[in-house]
């Protein structure tokens, strides 16, 4: 069995839709990002990669690259299942930080759609959500953060 970690931030910024595992929250900000900035998604594709010890998502899917020009990230998620296919995902566990929005409502909806994207089914895919208790940056409201972490055989 192979272990893998992967973290990302984005900035919280007006005038971009919210997207994090793949649904899309109503608030009103959005993450900031060469791609559609779905901060939990970029973790859980960092921890897959690194699982495999196959780099991260800057070497795979470069921002100065424009086919990734607001990239659905559910799609790059799928490259990575390719990328990795020659071993089988165990589990993902992964957690958003955010102060804002309350998220407990999506959490469900998120697994479900990084399951569907990864061939998995819901119960390998567990997403939490917390706050900073107003501290730092995602305590701010300044960014969103996301952690995850992956077990792959
Ligand atoms: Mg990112």
């Amino acid at each position: 069995m192979r272990i893998g970690m992967g973290y990302d931030v984005h900035r919280l910024v007006e005038n971009r839709p919210l997207v994090l595992g793949g649904c899309i929250i109503p608030f009103e900000k959005g993450l900031l990002g060469h791609s559609d900035a779905d901060v939990l998604i970029h973790a859980i594709m960092d921890a897959l990669l690194g699982a495999a010890a196959l780099g991260d998502i800057g070497w795979h899917f470069p921002d100065t690259d424009d086919r990734h020009k607001d990239a659905d990230s559910m799609h790059m998620l799928k490259e990575v299942a390719r990328l990795i296919s020659d071993y089988k995902v165990a589990n993902i566990d992964s957690v958003i930080v955010a102060q804002r929005p309350k998220l407990a409502d999506y959490l469900p909806q998120m697994s479900e759609n990084i399951a569907n994207a990864l061939g998995l089914s819901p119960d390998q895919v567990n997403v939490k959500a917390t706050t900073e208790e107003g501290l730092g940056f995602t305590g701010l409201g300044e960014g969103i953060a996301a952690h995850a972490i992956v077990l792959i055989g």
